[in-house]
């Protein structure tokens, strides 16, 4: 697999088979005990089902060099473009770049736009607002969403309840400046499948002590591993990570790496 090397961003510059990752705990992150490993490579990328005709930018950024960069993300060269291709409909929106003042962080993101349908028309609570590269990462989201609430549970997806996108602040629980600052994130509390039931993080999640044996806990967990494993969103949170994420999962597009859909180890 190769991507188009896109000057403004030369995080997306991938060689194919051999990418050595770097996997981040946040904790470690934030105290400089980043740990690389080359281990699961293989599990780390997966092409789109239906291969675009433009380069498949908008997912996790692997590239190890720039973990230490927290600011807006770099714009995507025909973004717009690869939204269509991806079979979303949006409207654009204007956030723009406002630089840390006070209290508050920088904010704002150069392509932000109203997220209203994705490919498989999933409705949403509220449309999400998001930077681009966050909405590449929700439509394959969808797509993994679905298909493993078809093959746990049976049913689709018709609803997704998100929990939040832009919100210029910090971290919880640390000092770095979070994700949805940029509109580069998004919190997901519940799906509604089509049979009207609801599965949510917060009552179907089960205890992160204990391997899960209902359906509905396999199917929340499998569903946060592929966004992970397979390279959709750069920092995946549950309620694994900590008991901030109880009821959601967090995603985003950070340029560091968070897994956080297991045991800590
Ligand atoms: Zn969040």
């Amino acid at each position: 697999m190769v991507f188009r090397a896109l000057p403004s961003n030369p995080a997306m510059v991938r060689v194919s088979g051999t990418l050595a990752l770097r996997q981040c705990r946040l904790r470690a992150h934030l105290v400089g005990l980043c740990v690389a490993f080359s281990g699961s490579a293989s599990q780390a990328l997966a092409e789109p089902p239906a291969a675009p005709s433009v380069a498949p930018a908008g997912g996790a950024d692997l590239d190890p060099s720039n973990d230490e960069v927290v600011s807006p993300p770099d714009p995507i060269e025909g973004c717009e473009a690869r939204l269509k291709e991806a079979g979303v409909e949006f409207v654009r929106a204007e956030l723009p770049v406002k630089p840390a003042h006070g209290k508050l962080p920088t904010c704002g993101v150069e392509q932000a736009l109203v997220y209203k349908r994705g490919p498989l028309g999933i409705r949403y609570n509220a449309a999400p607002l998001v930077s681009c590269r966050l909405a590449l990462g929700l439509a394959r989201a969808e797509r993994i969403l679905d298909e493993e609430a078809r093959r746990v549970l049976g049913q689709s997806v018709v609803r997704i309840e998100q929990g939040g996108t832009y919100n210029c602040r910090k971290m919880a629980r640390f000092k770095l400046v979070s994700e949805h600052s940029y509109a580069n994130a998004i919190d997901l509390l519940s799906v509604t499948l089509k049979n009207g039931q609801r599965v949510s993080v917060l009552s179907n999640f089960g205890k992160t002590s204990e391997e899960p044996t209902r359906r509905e806990a396999r199917f929340l967990r499998a569903v946060a591993h592929r966004l992970y494993d397979e390279g959709v969103f750069s920092v995946v949170l549950t309620p694994f990570f900590d008991s901030l994420h109880r009821d959601h999962f967090h995603f985003d597009q950070a340029r560091y790496r968070v897994d956080g859909t297991r045991p800590a180890t």
